[in-house]
């Protein structure tokens, strides 16, 4: 690999990547001409692939009108189109798009539109978040209060208001039978019962990744759970957030992974695969009388520059007629369950994978030193980041991360574009195969 030369750039270490030369489809190659299969999209981004000419024919032609248009002195089509499409895609009666940048903003949006909902009716005594440990709601302080994911999050409780947190429902872990609708309502009733040890009128709302991202690897709710939550809040007047950031888009065979389970938010996030690694975009989707409220007590106190820049919205609205018109979602949820049956497969060859849970192609897998007990491997192994370097020298990208809560554990995203095939579900399966082994020597 050419060494990448040194840098003024830094994010989280000090650790270099190959330069990215290019990339099509579900492939990327680097400036020594390797190639990478796409296996996370990134981090879960890139849904319908590289290069789409559908969407660079869309942004070329934005481009060449207006590539900015600040939302205080114009509209535009762009951003209209995106959001009468995208309140079409959202649950009934959610018909309000508020854009924004990315999926932090989208849930610091939601988090304050939720807080000025409560001062515009009266309820002002309502400020607690409820949200689940572990999750990962973002970067920006009010989502990193949200956030369960002490790694992330200790460094700055003294900055911040911690939110109080019930556990994520991991029945696998647990011993449960996630099919049981019993293991739904065990875990949907911490809820309840945090909410009245919270104190009712002081809880504002609760904020949930219908099928869990990075911090749970690809937690899928069980039985019942998501009906009961929904439920809960109603009773106390709770507002429901869903956290759709990563499983919005389409990704788990439904454009909302909430279609799943056929439950509504009050409000939603969703970002990444939205404008699908085109242009940086997410978008805030809330129920009209929220919104309604809001405006009416004055309006909503909170807003970003780039909001609806409409290079952005017009990537947007490209990616959404692709997958529509390419059936990707049909595509996701047939490849999807190929995957995960193959990489359920590996539990043979491999008794290192403990686990191997998703919906569509949000897919992880997980590791462990004991199955049946679902130990996790010792620390020192460092699973976590020796099988994604080894499986970058077979030529796949898969993302990682520790699992119960950032302090241990390994789970190991495999999500690639929506537009795989069943010769890419071959391909993953070898290169894993390949670094499984070569993790084990
Ligand atoms: N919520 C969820 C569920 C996420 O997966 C992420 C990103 N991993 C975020 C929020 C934050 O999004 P961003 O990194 O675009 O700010």
């Amino acid at each position: 690999m050419t060494a990448p030369p040194p840098s003024h750039l830094f994010y989280q270490t000090r650790r270099r990547r190959p330069m990215l030369d290019q990339a099509r489809g579900v492939y990327m190659w680097d400036v020594d001409g390797k190639r990478y299969l796409d296996g996370s999209s990134g981090a879960m981004v890139c849904n319908i692939g590289h290069s789409n000419p559908r969407v660079l024919e869309a942004m070329r032609r934005q481009m060449e009108k207006s590539t900015f248009g600040y939302r205080l002195h114009f509209e535009t089509e762009a951003a209209e189109r995106l959001a009468e499409k995208t309140a079409a895609l959202s649950p009934p009666g959610m018909e309000k798009v508020f854009f924004v940048s990315g999926g932090s903003e989208a849930v610091e949006s939601a988090i304050k539109l939720a807080r000025q909902y409560a001062l515009a009716t009266g309820e002002a005594q309502r400020w607690k978040v409820i949200s689940r440990y572990p999750s990962y709601h973002g970067s920006t302080l009010g989502a990193l209060a949200v956030t369960g994911y002490t790694p992330m999050t200790a460094p700055f409780d003294a900055m911040m208001r911690p939110m109080p947190k019930i556990p994520a429902p991991r029945a696998y872990l647990d011993g449960l039978d996630a099919s049981d609708p019993e293991t739904g309502r065990h875990y949907a009733d911490k809820l309840e019962a945090r909410i009245l040890e919270e104190g009712p009128e002081t809880v504002l709302a609760f904020i949930v990744e219908p099928v869990g991202g990075a911090s749970t690897g690809a937690l899928v709710p069980p039985a019942g759970y998501m009906a009961r939550i929904r439920e809960i809040c109603d009773r106390y007047g709770v507002l429901l957030i869903h956290d759709e950031v990563m499983s919005g888009g389409g990704r788990t065979g439904r454009f909302f992974a909430a279609e799943h389970w056929n439950v509504a938010p009050d409000i939603l996030a969703v970002s990444k695969g939205f404008a699908a690694g085109y242009a940086p975009l997410g978008a805030m989707v809330a129920h009209d009388r929220i919104v309604e409220a809001v405006l009416d007590d004055g309006g909503f106190i909170h807003g970003y520059t780039y909001a609806g820049n409409p290079l952005a919205c017009a990537a947007g609205l490209a990616v959404i007629e692709e997958i529509e018109t390419q059936g990707l979602m049909e595509n996701a949820t047939r490849i999807g369950a190929l995957l995960k049956a193959r990489l359920a497969g590996l539990m043979n060859r491999f008794p290192i994978i403990g686990d191997v849970r998703g919906e569509g192609l949000l897919l992880a897998f997980e590791l462990v030193s004991d199955r049946a007990a679902m130990t996790p491997l010792p620390r020192e192994v460092k699973a976590f980041d020796r099988l994604v370097e080894i499986a970058y020298g077979h030529g796949l990208i898969i993302y990682s991360r520790r699992t119960r809560g950032g302090h241990e554990g390994d789970h190991f995203l495999v999500c690639p574009p929506m537009i795989a095939t069943d010769e890419h579900v071959d391909e993953i399966i070898e290169g894993l195969t390949l670094s499984l082994d070569q993790l084990m020597q």
